[in-house]
């Protein structure tokens, strides 16, 4: 093996080693990391092993610990090693899995793993799917299904005659939707415009009759997009009775289960999903609960012709039968990485039975860290978890609401500082709050333990006053 092979993959094996011990943020700032990189384009070239050797030492500091078991922001998710081997293996084999042709054996163990997750998610065995780089790209493939579906339904092609001139399509969505609905329903030239919010009930699920005063209050081709599992407080909308009235005015049902999906795998959560089955589409990720390294997002659609007829790259929409699955019938990229084979890696590694561990662990691990940091002074616990997320904030007794939005920021940043946990924050009813996610194969409860008592030291300490002054972070949201 050459010797930048030999170097990348020693220092890979290092950066694994020493997730447990170092810092979980990155410690360098923006121009230190501008200075590292930065300089004029190369006159002349290096060794490919000096361009490894310099790049592993100088990135480092600016990478976060998510691959460990002590980062708790977004919704991140670890990497199995067998889906990172096999991520390092698809590298190697430097396939063009679009087509069959192109590569033969990686449609063939995507075509499987695709299988697997359907089983593995109970969702109709003969639903259509499609391996894309992420969630949001899941849901612009399933709701192009959708916009195909059912302006087809109205006498439309949109494939052929595009959108201009179409019949509207609404978008009927819950408020705690995630961005990258707005997104998608952007990118398809549906439009901001067209998304009509359902308002949540205390739970932030969106009660049956919302849905049934939206759905009488228009008519037209309509899109009901639902959570399994919302971002912040990981609630799931009652699909039993909001998919059959959707369904009772022909709307096309979608649903975000960037992570949530997961749950089905688990005898415990699986009811919280109860009916989510019922649905056109569904989106998901297996770079986050699954634990495949990013990216990889999964799309699952019921309508089959619908999906190929918005994706396929060959004339006919019509799909071949008995011939082998090319992948750019039903992904809305051509040319694409194999990001399936991670995906059947982590499943052979794991199991059923490794998928519900993993996933009934998490929820533990989550529970856990709520209860023990929202026992501390200071802390008030705004969500206790029911499934892998859970929200805490924090506060001064007499203080205004906005110096406990600041002290919360300040305290989540001083978390972080600490280095021996990673936390990210989130505004919730017009609240900052610390959002704590669960969703790496790697967390321990010694993780568990460090993340509290870095919350312990720095709640403990005194603030300086000023700090209720300080302007407040970004939003996160991911
Ligand atoms: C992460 C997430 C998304 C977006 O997924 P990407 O893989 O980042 O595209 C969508 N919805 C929810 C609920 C998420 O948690």
């Amino acid at each position: 093996m050459s010797a930048a092979l030999e170097f990348a993959c020693q220092a890979a094996g290092e950066w694994i080693r020493q997730l447990d011990i170092r810092p979980v943020g990155a410690t360098a700032t923006l121009p230190e990391l501008r200075r590292s990189f930065g300089g004029p384009l190369p006159a002349h070239g290096l060794s490919a092993e000096e361009v490894v050797r310099t790049l592993a030492r100088d990135a480092a500091v600016g990478m976060h610990g998510n691959a460990g078991g002590r980062f708790f922001a977004w919704v991140f998710g670890g990497g199995l090693e067998s889906a990172l081997a096999a991520d390092w293996l698809v590298a190697t084999w430097d396939q063009n899995a679009a087509l069959y042709s192109a590569s033969p054996a990686s449609a063939v163990i995507e075509e499987i793993a695709g299988e697997w997750i359907k089983e593995l998610l109970d969702l109709p065995r003969d639903a259509s799917f499609a391996f894309t780089s992420g969630c949001q790209m899941a849901h612009v493939t399933g709701l192009a299904a959708a916009r195909f579906g059912l302006l087809e339904r109205a006498g439309w092609n949109v494939e052929d005659d595009g959108l201009f001139g179409a019949p509207a399509i609404r978008v009927l969505t819950s408020d705690q939707r995630h961005v990258t609905i707005d997104r998608a329903v952007r990118f398809l030239g549906i439009g901001r415009n067209a998304l009509e919010m359902l308002q949540t009930d205390e739970d932030g699920r969106v009660p049956a009759a919302a849905l049934d005063r939206a759905l009488s209050s228009g008519s037209g081709p309509t899109v009901l997009v639902l959570n399994a599992a919302d971002l912040n407080i990981g609630a799931c909308d009652p699909f039993k009775e909001l998919i059959p009235l959707a369904h009772s005015v022909g709307a096309w049902v979608h649903i975000d289960g960037a992570f949530g999906l997961f749950a089905r795998a688990s005898g415990t959560y699986r009811d919280r999903l109860d009916g989510v089955e019922l649905a056109d589409s569904w989106a998901t990720d297996a770079h986050k609960w699954l634990n495949v390294p990013f990216d990889c997002g999964i799309a699952i659609i019921r309508d089959r012709t619908a999906h190929r007829a918005a994706m396929t790259s060959s004339a006919s929409y019509v799909a071949p039968t008995s011939t082998a699955r090319d992948q750019s019938d039903w992904n809305p990229e051509y040319s694409r990485r194999a990001r399936g084979i991670p995906v059947y890696a982590a499943l052979r590694e794991l199991g059923r039975s490794g998928v519900e561990a993993l996933v009934d662990r998490c929820c533990m691990h989550c529970a856990d860290i709520i209860d023990g940091i929202g026992e501390l002074p200071g802390a008030q616990i705004l969500a206790r978890p029911t499934l892998n997320q859970g929200l805490v904030r924090f506060g001064r007794p007499g203080a205004s609401p906005e110096e406990n939005d600041a002290f919360t920021d300040e305290t989540i940043r001083r978390i972080n500082e600490t280095g021996e946990a990673f936390f990210s924050s989130t505004t919730w009813r017009n609240r900052r709050a610390m959002r704590v996610s669960v969703v790496n194969a790697r967390t321990t409860e010694s993780d568990v333990r460090r993340a509290i008592a870095a919350a312990t030291s720095v709640l403990l300490r005194n603030f300086d006053e000023s700090v209720a002054n300080r302007p407040s972070n970004r939003d996160s949201n991911g």
